[in-house]
């Protein structure tokens, strides 16, 4: 089923084969990236054939790495609506705004798509445990996908990560360990148990195949616009994983003839309290620098330093993108702006490209006529505590 061609270094170019198990580049250390043959793909399906699939991320099959269709691990995440945005649109003075919610994924965030794939290609190599590093969703999810497939999940989190992760991760099997600071000692602490216990690695970036499963939501973009791609994508932005995916799922459609369209201008938004992508793309540099003390309300952008940085500064290069930062105050006022009128309860990080929007139509970076996504990465009921202190409930 795969048309896998191979896998290769995003930094330094290694080509390596596809049917074994990899982390990093085994040269330089960087990320790898799964690429297919697409001539065989071309043939194999046209586009039209997606039309009848199952509504769900596996309609891509054959953009997907997965051997055998028997290894799918699937709660039938992904294609999730691209919601017009109408009466928010009206308030805002502005057509063609669209919602992609992902909050209606399996366990209420995108992480769902990518750990699919991740863990279905880990139990086709019978890896039997798995290790993340997590702010929280990637670890809930994580543990979904490998009690289905019968796999055994460690997760770590920060210690003052919300309650209910911990909770959801428990009830689905894993063993979770909480861990004083940020998600990157988490991962100092996820390496030591690849070292020690030889599990199997899923950090973002630091395995191949969450990308892949990431890189649908690109797909699922041009397929539910007909075929075409919007001019503007907000993507709230921690490891990158999903902006650096669908900028590969464009040019793999591309490269099929499936899409005929410019490609979008891609914007990476980040909380003010840790916006170490943002500070590197206004300074012009090709990496970023760790951010100290990183402090926000939203989980998923509490990335104080990711494998990905460069290939994320490239993605908004290549895309003549930008990226902003936006105050976590704002982000709660953005949640109560979608909500009114949109009936969306958005996690923090969703809200925040909805801010975002503000800024970037404001200075006309954004122009009337164009068609803009934002990304609603998971629900708002992950975040209920945000708000107990000021409902007083
Ligand atoms: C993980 C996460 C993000 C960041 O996603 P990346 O693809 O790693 O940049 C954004 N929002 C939420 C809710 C997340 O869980």
């Amino acid at each position: 089923m795969s048309f896998v061609s191979h896998l290769e270094c995003s930094k330094c170019g290694n080509k390596l084969e596809a049917d074994r198990r990899w982390n990093l580049c085994s040269f330089c250390g960087k990320p790898l990236i799964v690429l297919y043959d697409l001539k065989k793909v071309r043939k194999a399906v046209k586009r039209e054939d997606i039309a009848g699939r199952a509504p769900n991320l596996w309609r891509y099959k054959e953009l997907l790495p997965l051997q055998n269709s028997k290894n799918i691990l699937s709660f039938d995440e992904g294609f999730t609506p691209l919601l017009h945005a109408q009466s928010l649109g009206e308030v805002l003075d502005f057509d063609n705004l669209y919602i992609k919610d992902e909050s209606q994924n399996p366990t209420g965030s995108f992480k769902d798509r990518g750990m699919s794939v991740a863990v279905s290609r880990a139990r086709e190599f019978g890896i039997q445990e798995l290790v993340v590093p997590s702010a929280g969703n990637a670890a809930v999810s994580m543990s979904a996908y490998a009690a289905l497939g019968g796999l055994k999940a460690f997760v770590y989190m920060p210690k003052d990560v919300p309650k209910t992760f911990v909770v959801e991760c428990i009830a689905r099997g894993a063993q979770v360990k909480l861990v004083e600071g940020y998600i990157t000692h988490c991962g100092q602490q996820a390496a030591h148990d690849v070292a020690q216990y030889g599990r199997f690695d899923m950090s973002t970036l630091k395995e191949p195949y969450r990308i892949e499963g990431k890189k649908t939501m690109g797909f699922e973009l041009a397929e539910q616009l007909g075929w075409n791609l919007p001019d503007v994508v907000i993507y709230p932005t921690g490891g990158g994983t999903g902006l650096i995916g669908m900028w590969k799922a464009f040019e793999e459609l591309k490269n099929l003839g499936w899409i005929k369209s410019k490609l979008p201008r891609m914007v990476s938004v980040q909380a003010k309290g840790c916006a170490p992508i943002v500070t590197a793309f206004n300074e012009g540099k090709d990496t970023a620098t760790p951010w100290r003390d990183a402090e926000t309300i939203a989980d998923g952008l509490r990335v104080p330093a990711g494998i990905g940085d460069f290939l994320i500064l490239r993605t908004l290069k290549e895309s003549k993108g930008t990226a902003i930062a936006v105050t976590d105050d704002a982000m709660m006022e953005a949640i109560m702006q979608i909500g009114r009128t949109e009936g969306i309860f958005c996690c923090p990080e969703g809200a925040a490209t909805l801010v975002a929007f503000k800024h970037l139509r404001q200075q006309d970076w954004i122009r009337e006529s164009e068609t803009v996504v934002l990304f609603n990465t998971a629900s708002g009921l992950k975040y209920a505590h945000l708000w107990a202190k000021d409902l007083r409930f």
